[in-house]
Parts: structure tokens; C-alpha cells; sequence
């Protein structure tokens, strides 16, 4: 087995083709950036700008803080209804 194929350069280039797989067919970043707390969309600390409960459980869910969601959430019924 050649297991040192994938160390270093290599293995960088085949994380980032991952990466942006998972955002291509998910939409979503990559776990890394979520773990720092932030919101994908605004990409500010998420929790600061979450004001309730239930802000954070969204954020949990979608990785957007309250704020960003509210207004794509408001967008949507703004649209073609
Ligand atoms: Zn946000």
C-alpha cells in the first residue's frame, strides 16, 4: 500500500477537492469554519448575533447566526408568493 501518496502537498490538494465537493453538493463550508463559531453566511462570530435559544439551535443546524437566517427566512416570503 502507498500511503505516503497522500502526505503533505498531496494530501492538502485532495482535502481542498473534498472541501469543495461537500460545498458544491451541500451548499454548506467546510466543518472547519463552523467550528470556529462563525456564521457561513456573514462569517462574524454566530453566537454574538443569535439572540435566542432558538438562534442557536438554527445555527447549530445551518451554520448561519439568527440574523442571516431571519433575513434569507424574510427573503423567501418577500419572493414570488
Ligand atoms: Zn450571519
Amino acid at each position: 500500500m502507498e500511503i505516503h501518496h497522500f502526505e503533505g502537498k498531496a494530501l492538502d490538494d485532495l482535502k481542498a477537492k473534498l472541501e469543495d465537493q461537500i460545498k458544491t453538493e451541500t451548499g454548506c463550508l467546510p466543518r472547519k469554519r463552523r467550528a470556529k463559531g462563525l456564521c457561513i453566511e456573514c462569517l462574524e462570530p454566530a453566537l454574538a448575533k443569535c439572540y435566542s435559544a432558538d438562534g442557536r439551535g438554527e445555527y447549530r443546524i445551518s451554520g448561519m447566526c439568527e440574523k442571516c437566517f431571519d433575513e434569507m427566512f424574510a427573503e423567501d416570503e418577500d419572493g414570488e408568493i
